[in-house]
């Protein structure tokens, strides 16, 4: 076990360093992230154990559009925030020097148990931002940053967590574009090679599933013809943005890919940011907003 994990993690390295060598402009933001993401699929892979009890979750409510989260409370009063938090700060403090000083001082309060992570956490998916602010202004802190870390610290967790629910629960139809398990829209869609199916990826938990190739995944709206719907670089064509017209949203999308499996969602996202830029400056809106999309800390 603990030798396939660090085959998983160095296999993560040197997608990131492909990524680098390849996408030259996104240097910036795959540095950044590095360590972090690193430390996230350390923390997946078996570094925090993590329950999800879904007796409770009815497959027929699956197939009613009702997300896990929805059917269960997700999150528990012992869940690892702790742990995961002090796994986290160094990484992001390395990545991120402009919000070393913050990282510090959130470490330094979730020592003297200033807040309890359950007053955030157990309400999910809904998330409350006056606690946000509330911890940010008792810290000293800028809200976007507590943001930040908070986001951070959520999507290991449930990635953990929706790594170990999702073959319990078996199969099942989905057909909507946000995520059966934690209600999440995708960050990045892939369409396979020959069979040519539509994985859309969470952006939260990291679950991906197959979705209808012509139908957006945040409103529903079906397009009349497919061509209409995917924006393409000139001289690229594995790498598309699917636009939808009624809600003005796009979905960075990765065409022709034989093997899915290895792929690091979070990276193609990355990788493929100046796509972001492109439909942004259209006038276009994210499907699901990241912590690279939208967010952009300093990183010198
Ligand atoms: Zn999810
Ligand atoms: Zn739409």
């Amino acid at each position: 076990m603990i030798q396939r994990n660090k085959e998983e993690i160095s296999k993560l390295n040197l997608q990131i360093e492909d990524a680098i060598e390849n996408y030259p402009n996104t240097q910036n933001i795959l540095r950044a992230f590095q360590n972090v993401l690193l430390a996230k699929k350390r923390l997946v892979e078996g570094e925090i154990s993590v329950d999800v009890d879904v007796s409770n979750v009815s497959t027929n409510r699956l197939e009613e559009c009702v997300p896990v989260c929805r059917q269960i409370q997700l999150f528990s009063s012992d869940e690892p925030w702790e742990k995961v938090s002090f796994s986290l700060i160094p990484p992001i403090m390395t990545g991120f020097p402009a919000l070393a000083k913050e990282m510090k001082k959130i470490e330094e309060a979730i020592k003297n148990e200033v807040f309890e992570f359950t007053e955030y956490f157990t309400s999910f998916p809904e998330l409350k931002n006056d606690i946000v602010l509330k911890w940010a202004s008792m810290t000293g802190i800028r809200p976007e940053v507590f943001q930040f870390f908070l986001i951070n610290i959520l999507k290991p967790v449930l990635g953990a967590k929706a790594k170990k629910a999702i073959p319990i629960l078996g199969e099942f139809t989905w057909d909507k574009g946000f995520c059966p398990f934690c209600g999440g829209f995708p960050e990045i869609a892939v369409i396979k090679d020959k069979i040519t199916e539509r994985w859309l990826h969470c952006s939260c938990c990291g679950h991906q599933w197959r979705y209808n190739r012509i139908v957006c995944p945040y409103c529903g709206y079906e397009a009349k013809e497919e061509g209409s719907t995917y924006f393409f670089v000139e001289g690229k064509d594995q790498e598309c943005a699917f636009v939808c017209d009624q809600c003005n949203r796009y979905l960075i999308t990765l065409r022709r890919i034989r093997d899915t499996h290895e792929l690091n969602p979070d990276i193609v996202s990355m990788k493929l940011c100046h796509l972001d830029a492109l439909m942004q400056e259209k006038g276009f809106s994210p499907v699901a907003i990241t912590e690279w999309n939208v967010f952009e800390p300093e990183v010198q």
